[in-house]
């Protein structure tokens, strides 16, 4: 077991993380990151990223997250492996433990422990899992070449999963349960466009089947009404992209948060309720979600605790 030390540590490691920790590093306050179970954040898992500021003609997710990784690294921020299993906000100073084992005294701590994607909640999305179930297309896309998939959701993260997708499999429904997608109107355009992507509007998912991989998906349209049909639709992989829940369990016991948990900045500043604790990115912020506002967030938290340090 090893105690360390830091001004500053930052948990996480999507643009609010790294950011945070260039301007820290910057500022002199030598800070720790941890990575977290998905070093690079969300963004690893997405395609092309066409509008983060500074890319002309777009860059890809895990390269735009390798750039923000050596940039913080080029200004010293400690880059370490490892996940935040228990905090105690009451110590001061602020006491992280990481990985079950290891403990760190921080006088500052940056949660930037983003999102991670939401299921829907069946069953079979557990039994099918990994044969057949996914919720990243480009981690799981390749396998599906040439075959039939559905991608559930009608926001953004759908459309970009639908559209990667019908590069690679032959036919892909999009599986809608309003009569509209969500999705802004250029992702909207570019689907329309895909003769291989349908879209399923008023359609839920109530299960799924197969002999051990996914065979096909049980479908409602128009659940609740006079015009109620369930069927059967045949295919070989299901795409869950309705959305993210925050990464906030770990810190619930001392920070507050809102009904779906994500964290709570009282003031106009990062700060949280915890004296010492500021939050950056999508983990407190249920409005933008944005790779560029969660950067954003990132400076202003490096800033707010350099100012907190300065000002004990
Ligand atoms: P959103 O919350 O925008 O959309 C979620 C979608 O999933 C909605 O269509 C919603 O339906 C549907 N949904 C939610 N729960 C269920 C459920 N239980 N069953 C069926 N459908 C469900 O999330 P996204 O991840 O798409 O986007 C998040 C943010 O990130 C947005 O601000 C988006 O603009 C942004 N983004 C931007 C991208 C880009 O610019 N390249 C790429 C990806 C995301 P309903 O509409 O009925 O609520």
């Amino acid at each position: 077991m090893e105690t360390i030390n830091t001004k500053c540590l930052i948990i996480g490691s999507g643009p609010a993380g790294y950011t945070a920790a260039i301007y820290a590093s910057r500022a002199n306050l030598s800070p720790i990151l941890y990575e977290g179970i998905q070093p690079g954040g969300q963004l690893t898992t997405t395609t092309d990223v066409e509008n983060f500021p500074g890319y002309p003609e777009g860059v890809t997710g895990p390269q735009l997250m390798d750039d923000l990784r050596k940039q913080a690294e080029r200004f010293g921020a400690d880059i370490r492996t490892g996940m935040a299993t228990s905090v105690d906000f009451n110590k001061r100073p602020l006491e992280v433990i990481i990985n079950n084992h290891d403990i760190i005294h921080a006088d500052t701590v940056i949660i930037a422990t983003g999102a991670s994607a939401k299921y829907l909640g069946l069953e079979d999305e557990t039994k099918y899992s990994g044969m057949g179930v996914s919720a990243c297309a480009t981690c799981d896309g390749f396998f599906y070449r040439k075959k039939i998939v559905a991608v559930v959701g009608g926001g953004d993260t759908a459309c970009e999963e639908a559209l990667y997708l019908s590069t690679l499999a032959e036919k892909v429904y999009l599986i809608v349960r309003k009569d509209y997608l969500r999705a802004s109107k250029v992702m909207q355009r570019r689907v329309h466009e895909k003769d291989n992507i349908i879209i399923l509007f008023n359609t839920n998912t109530e299960g799924l089947y197969g002999d051990e991989v996914v065979e096909g998906a049980h479908l409602v349209e128009h659940i609740g009404t006079p015009r109620e049909l369930h069927y059967d639709l045949p295919i070989d992989g299901f795409f869950l992209a309705i959305g993210h829940h925050p990464n906030t369990e770990v810190f619930k016991p001392f920070i507050a948060t809102d009904e779906a948990g994500f964290i709570v900045l009282p003031g106009n500043t990062t700060a949280t309720n915890v004296p010492g604790v500021f939050a950056a990115g999508d983990v407190a912020d249920p409005r933008y979600r944005q790779a560029v506002s969660a950067a954003g967030m990132g400076c202003r938290a490096a800033i707010d605790a350099e100012r907190y340090l300065m000002e004990q």
